[in-house]
């Protein structure tokens, strides 16, 4: 899905109006605005951090703004991710989709692109390339550092953002200007403490929206042209305890990605077909078919209950599972986490 208008159209009037606040900001200004207006970010994921940086960058005139997502809205998300509600829950809609219509809601002059995907090592050229910027808005290391190898091959920037509990961290990666994710975390015992998960041990609202508050910040100073603003910091934050450490990362001189140019994410290993996403979810990947949602869902009709059905998905239940399969062949099964399970469900209900 899709909703555009074309960035470059603004008349000076309306934009001193709509911008006028954010203009009046030294760091900003008129010339900062102007080059907002023709950037461009892409946003992979898009659950509490992903959803709150993209509101706040299309309420700031970021011009183009490409949303990436491979889930749908579920009761349980309402709790923090902040550009969805109710109805986008009841009738599970693609958390891309929901958020181009809200984010189009907010700011027509921007062009928003909802993409139902999931971001892989075939497609990250195709679906990250032509941004100035990537965001991080993903909830797996796999993805970050499929984004990693993808922005320091490309030579473009990226902000890395996560959070679980309480706790979360930022940091702005420029390829040959700063250190890299695996310079962060495949080369030491830093900060790998975000192995557990918000479905293993939940999340606060507050932290995620301030990671995307400081995500957004870091995105709006490189947008505009004032990259002297830049923090060029690992930021961590803990809205529970109060703590909060902005400390210097030394970039990695034999890093597997900056150093020695070694992208095994984008490269080497294929991804498997079915892979572990979240607490008890099986996802299985593309099979390379297309599916007719409507046709299968008269044929299980009968076999299934709770089914839900929108022009992206078909949801329903096999007790005690809950299966969801996109248009695209894509599925995910919750409430097993065993991979062989997973596939015999698919190949019983959908075809080997
Ligand atoms: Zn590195």
């Amino acid at each position: 899905m899709t909703g555009t208008a074309a960035p470059g159209s603004h008349m000076l009037d309306s934009l001193q109006e709509k911008y006028s606040r954010q203009m009046l900001f030294a760091g900003i200004g008129e010339e900062g605005q102007r080059c907002l207006l023709a950037s461009s970010a892409v946003i992979v994921g898009c659950g509490a951090i992903g959803a709150a940086s993209a509101g706040l960058l299309v309420r700031a005139g970021v011009g183009r703004i490409r949303i990436i997502d491979r889930d749908f809205v579920e009761p349980s998300n309402l709790q923090r991710q902040t550009l969805f509600d109710e109805a986008d829950a009841r009738a599970a809609t693609p958390k891309a989709v929901a958020a181009a219509r809200k984010l189009l809601a907010i700011n027509s002059s921007v062009s928003v692109q909802g993409l139902v995907e999931d971001l892989n090592p075939r497609n990250a050229g195709e679906l990250l390339g032509g941004f100035d910027l990537v965001l991080d808005g993903t909830d797996n290391f796999e993805t970050r550092f499929l984004i990693n190898d993808f922005a320091v091959q490309s030579n473009r920037p990226w902000i890395y953002a996560a959070a679980v509990a309480s706790y979360g961290v930022t940091m702005t990666v420029r390829p040959g200007l700063t250190p890299c994710l695996a310079c962060l975390l495949e080369s030491s015992s830093n900060g790998q403490g975000l192995e557990e998960t918000c479905d293993t041990v939940g999340v606060l609202g507050p932290i995620v929206n301030l990671i995307a508050s400081l995500e957004s910040a870091e995105a709006l100073k490189l947008l505009a042209g004032r990259e002297q603003a830049l923090h060029n910091r690992l930021v961590s934050c803990d809205v529970w305890s109060g703590h909060f450490q902005s400390v210097s990362v030394a970039q990695n001189g034999s890093c597997r990605a900056c150093a020695r140019r070694e992208f095994s994410y984008l490269n080497g290993q294929a991804q498997p077909h079915v892979t572990l996403c979240g607490r008890d979810s099986v996802q299985i990947h593309e099979r390379g078919r297309t599916l007719d949602l409507g046709a299968l869902r008269g044929r299980l009709a009968a076999a299934v209950s709770d089914v839900r059905h929108n022009d992206f998905l078909l949801s329903f239940r096999v007790e005690p599972y809950q299966m969801t399969v996109f248009a695209d062949g894509r599925a995910i099964l919750k409430g097993t986490k065993d991979p062989a399970v997973a596939r015999s469900l698919y190949a019983r209900y959908i075809g080997a």
